[in-house]
């Protein structure tokens, strides 16, 4: 009800551990009273209660504004956990693991591609596979996909994908240590094994943005952003890899909460202690699964930066695309943090959150280390999409996280109802924004008015200081799987 929270800053709200018996800490959630009515249009103040019942979490469990229904996690939802006893969850990571977003930039004006546009947007269309079970043109040697999901972005650097550039600007550097692809099932490597560099359908995107305005300009101009210029967003994950991984873990994690005598108040918090065999086992192939999506993500980078070459070549001088930053916005990952005056190593639950790390941290690229690093937020294929940078204080605030997105206010099923997509296309042509896509009712379901206002989301992570505005974009072509 209306009551069960209190506002404890202008843009954030606690939800007191007296609420309900089982919390282990407080929850908070940041919004402001607009979000908060969105926010309370569906299950997700429960279900992050709920996260606040788990084994082993420290502070608080955390939602940003972003925040909607989820499996047994809300999206938009951080839980940190204490090692080594503290749960790992793979309801708290999602079903496409590291889902992520990667932002491209070129030296190109707004109205110098202007007359090519329809032409990029067709070749993007034409060289980046989408749809769902779309097979890509990597065929991969037996034996190859082990490696490429131990070894991440390196796999696709010694095969020509990537600059050392790329990976030098990417979460991690495309490459978390201790993948194991033993852990990972026959099933989940037949579903991915032809699906590198592919966007998938529904919700992933590959979109061709212009720099509308800049808040930040050192921070900008340290990464490469200028007003009016051409950006390139991928929005997309580990495809059937990701999911079949999520689908075996959770499965096996079901036995494992009856073996450690787990008590949760949703079947779908499915999780196991970090330390346990199923929980490191779980991490170690959830960790491959991640390795596979900054690879899937570098090598569509690869075909951009071919289709721009293809239709620009000859017509603007300097079309190269160059890599602003790469993040993962579901991920679940081993990290020190300062709770209660010590530094303790957590497992940090990111789930349509992303990672969001202020200045001087050891593990950003020099390039970053004095900006904080890069934050892409997209919105709409209507609206807006955002570049921040971390804080200080989303390191004191919220394990150095903020949201993913403008967040969903109406669902799959209710927007593919609703909307039409042939009839929503025509109205984004009408302004001028180009849309391919392999699916009208997949269009519908990710219609503007299927989200929150990400400028409103965006306020309240900037406002609040977890994060710093640095660049908004607005879309000028959009290619949907
Ligand atoms: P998710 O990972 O939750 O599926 O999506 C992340 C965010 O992407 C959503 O919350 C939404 O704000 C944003 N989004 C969805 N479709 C598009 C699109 O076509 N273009 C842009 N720029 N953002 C989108
Ligand atoms: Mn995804
Ligand atoms: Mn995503």
């Amino acid at each position: 009800s209306d009551h069960d929270f209190k506002q404890i800053d202008k843009y954030l709200y606690e939800i007191p551990k007296t609420f309900r018996a089982d919390m282990r800490v407080p929850a908070r959630f940041y919004a402001d009273p607009e979000l908060l009515k969105a926010i309370q249009g569906d299950r997700s103040l429960e279900q992050l209660v709920n996260t606040a019942t788990l084994p082993g979490i420290v502070k608080y469990a955390l939602a940003m504004p972003d925040i909607h229904q989820g499996y047994g996690f809300p999206i938009g939802g951080v839980v940190a956990t204490q090692l080594p006893d503290g749960i790992i969850s793979p309801g708290g990571v999602g079903y496409d693991i590291n889902c992520g977003v990667r932002l491209l930039a070129t030296q190109i004006e707004k109205e110098e591609i202007t007359p090519y546009l329809d032409d990029l947007a067709s070749a993007l269309y034409t060289n980046c596979p989408g749809g769902v079970g779309k097979a890509g043109h990597i065929k991969l040697r037996p034996g190859e996909l082990d490696v490429l999901v131990e070894k991440g972005a390196n796999w696709a650097l010694t095969r020509g994908y990537a600059t050392a550039s790329d990976l030098e600007r990417t979460e991690e550097n495309g490459c978390l240590a201790g993948a194991d692809a033993g852990k990972i099932s026959d099933r989940a490597k037949t579903r991915g094994k032809d699906q590198v560099g592919t966007l998938g359908s529904g919700n992933h995107f590959i979109e061709v943005d212009a720099v509308d305005r800049i808040y930040d300009e050192p921070a900008a101009r340290q990464m490469g952003l200028f007003p009016s210029r051409i950006t390139v967003q991928i929005h997309c994950g580990s495809r059937g890899l990701g999911h079949q991984i999520c689908s075996d873990y959770v499965k096996r994690l079901q036995k494992a909460v009856h073996q450690y005598g787990l008590i949760l108040p949703d079947r779908e918090l499915v999780c196991a202690p970090l330390s346990s065999p199923e929980g490191q086992d779980y991490l170690a192939a959830m960790k491959g699964a991640a390795n596979y999506a900054f690879v899937n993500r570098q090598v569509l980078t690869w075909h951009i930066r071919r289709s721009f070459e293809q239709v620009l070549a000859g017509k603007i001088k300097n079309h190269h695309v160059y890599q602003i930053y790469d993040i993962a916005h579901n991920m679940a990952k081993v990290e020190e943090h300062e709770v209660d005056g010590r530094r303790i190593k957590v497992c940090v639950h990111r789930k349509g959150a992303t990672r969001a790390f202020g200045p001087g941290s050891p593990v950003l690229p020099g390039i970053y280390r004095n900006i904080g690093q890069p934050v892409l937020v997209p919105g709409t294929m209507g609206t807006a999409s955002w570049v921040l940078v971390g804080t200080k204080e989303s390191m004191t605030q919220t394990f150095g996280s903020i949201c993913h997105g403008a967040g969903r206010v109406m669902s799959r099923s209710k927007a593919k109802k609703n909307i039409r997509g042939t009839r929503l296309r025509e109205e984004l042509e009408k302004k001028g924004i180009r849309v391919r896509a392999g699916s009208m009712s997949g269009l519908a379901e990710e219609a503007p008015m299927a989200y929150k206002d990400v400028d409103r989301v965006i306020q309240v992570v900037h406002g609040s200081g977890i994060a710093k505005k640095v660049a908004r974009l607005i879309p000028l072509a959009v290619i949907k799987g």
